[in-house]
């Protein structure tokens, strides 16, 4: 699979297999699954529920207030879908999928 190339699932260009942003359209996770921010199990668009751990994968974007798929990014806005903790020291980017923060622990 090494040098294999993929398409983008947001700009349809050819990029690396393994990369972690596109280097035509600069979002992340351009290529594979997209995966379970709870479990990292596979999981597809349109789905309503992690089938591992059940998570709800419908959530109502932070930008735009409208439902979209819970993954990388809104369906409708292009809002990329992360909270940032407001703890200075800690900062932690993450998955809108909880009241507290993955790492502190402190209400976001
Ligand atoms: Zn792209
Ligand atoms: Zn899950
Ligand atoms: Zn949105
Ligand atoms: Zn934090």
């Amino acid at each position: 699979m090494v040098g294999f190339k993929h398409l983008c699932r947001y700009c349809d260009k050819l990029v690396p297999a393994n990369a972690n942003v596109c280097p035509f359209c600069g979002k992340v996770n351009p290529v594979g699954k997209l995966r379970c921010p709870k479990c990292r199990n596979p999981v597809e668009k349109g789905w309503y529920a992690c089938s591992h751990c059940g998570l709800r994968l419908e959530i109502i974007c932070p930008q735009c207030g409208e439902k979209t798929f819970l993954s990388d990014y809104c369906s409708h806005c292009d809002a990329r879908l992360v909270v940032v903790c407001k703890n200075k020291k800690c900062k932690t980017e993450q998955a809108p999928i909880a009241d507290t923060c993955v790492k502190c622990g402190r209400p976001l």
